[in-house]
């Protein structure tokens, strides 16, 4: 019997874990400058939080959620998106009590049982922030220029932010209105899901992937040409603001981000290179979320991104090369069994200053150095009968081919000699 990984699922395997690691380093250094904190809820939550704060007429809970009994018969779903669970956790924790502003992060896998298709899985990964607390166009602004920022850290310098609004509770009622006015006039060429959707929630039609709706919702109206004056003064506040750093930005007015929570700002950030699928993630404004979810009125705002897609963008453009994952090392090849206790002892000794790896495979010189060029490592050390009974070691820098034997406790000035001498040429 062989066993398969489910459908719309991936396995990480080791030669991808260099660059997650460094996108995680990377995201939470920038974290830290920023002063956002990390915050970590459940995978699973009570299956009402997300039919309540994402919304139930959503595709992403009413079709797309992973929903299961528990063996209590309670209900609980994996998480499809990060935000309702954020929020409970603030409340739960009573996190909003010092006042001010909570700026957090998260990182972890969340679920939706879609359509797999190319870089969408149904187990994925995604980071983002949540700030708290302010209702500024300014905290608006920060959050997309620390996505963006990150983006361009990692060499996808040519992004495109497309950003619109959905309004707020003063302009969006009577855009529903006229919404529906306009839907009622095609009601009869509308998909069944369409049919349903434009009495309960009209604003969710946008969510619709027949052709048939999507070319009839050409024509219909759009609430970015129907904002009040406060949701407009808003939008062209963030538009300065993103101006002013220089941050490269399209209105838009179909931007729906598919979700019940927004307000005011939506944003998405695109690849453009990347054709079809250039969407890397996107958020917005949710000021009425904390309160829908039992908190005090708390204007907020954040973004998601997904790092599979983040990942094939950057292994597509190749914007990083190897020698930029991370710092090569040493590698030591045994010659003898009687090798191996001095050379776990050498090793320790080396990762001080740099990765070590030792071969225990038992393995010939020839076969053990392949594996030290196929691991990507700068040196390798040789431990053999000779070395051992002088208690030496012969170095190899395997980038020029230089090779010297000299005493182990010299070893590390060696190593660090060449290291600064010659820095490793990027590996393709
Ligand atoms: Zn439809
Ligand atoms: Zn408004």
């Amino acid at each position: 019997m062989r066993f398969q990984r489910p459908r719309g699922t991936y396995d990480r395997t080791p030669d991808a874990s260099p660059l997650w690691r460094q996108l995680r380093q990377l995201f939470d250094r920038l974290c830290v400058q920023y002063g956002y904190a990390e915050v970590d809820p459940p995978i699973f939550e009570h299956t009402e939080l997300f039919t309540r704060a994402v919304g139930e007429a959503t595709d992403l809970v009413s079709k797309e959620m992973y929903t299961f009994p528990d063996r209590k018969g309670r209900s609980l779903s994996l998480r499809p998106e990060a935000t309702a669970g954020v929020v409970r956790l603030v409340l739960e924790n009573k996190l909003l009590a010092a006042g001010g502003l909570l700026r957090l992060a998260y990182w972890g896998p969340m679920f939706r049982y879609d359509r797999p298709q190319a870089g969408r899985f149904r187990q994925f990964v995604q980071l983002g922030v949540e700030a708290l607390g302010s209702a500024s166009p300014a905290m608006d602004a920060e959050v997309i220029e620390l996505f963006v920022g990150l983006l361009r850290e990692v060499g996808l310098a040519e992004l495109r932010v497309d950003l619109g609004s959905v309004g707020d509770a003063c302009c969006r009622p009577a855009y529903e209105d006229t919404l529906r006015a306009f839907l009622a006039g095609v009601a009869d060429r509308l998909c069944p899901t369409c049919q349903e959707r434009r009495q309960a929630n009209p604003l969710r039609v946008f969510d619709c992937k027949e052709p048939g709706c999507q070319a009839l919702l050409g024509e219909a109206p759009r609430i970015m040409d129907q904002l009040c004056a406060d949701c407009q003064a808003h939008r062209d506040r963030l538009e300065a603001l993103l101006g002013a750093r220089g941050i490269a930005f399209r209105r838009d007015r179909d931007v729906v981000r598919g979700l019940d929570y927004y307000t005011r700002t939506v944003f998405e950030v695109n690849y453009p290179a990347l054709g079809a699928q250039s969407a890397l993630g996107g958020g917005g404004r949710y000021d009425r979320l904390v309160e829908a979810c039992g908190g005090p009125a708390t204007p907020a705002v954040g973004f998601s991104g997904g790092l599979e897609r983040l990942v094939w963008a950057i292994g597509n453009e190749k914007t990083l090369g190897r020698a930029d994952l991370g710092v090569r090392g040493a590698y030591l090849v045994l010659l003898s069994a009687a090798a191996e206790a001095p050379a776990a002892r050498i090793a320790a000794r080396l990762r001080a200053s740099i990765p070590a790896e030792v071969d225990y495979s038992g393995r010939g010189l020839k076969a053990q150095l392949k594996s030290a060029n196929a691991r990507g490592a700068r040196f390798a050390i040789l431990l053999g009968e000779e070395e051992l009974a002088a208690r030496a070691v012969t170095v190899k820098d395997l980038d020029s081919g230089e090779q010297k034997a000299l005493p182990e406790e010299n070893l590390l000035e060696l190593i660090q000699a060449w290291s600064a001498g010659a820095p490793p040429a990027a590996r393709p």
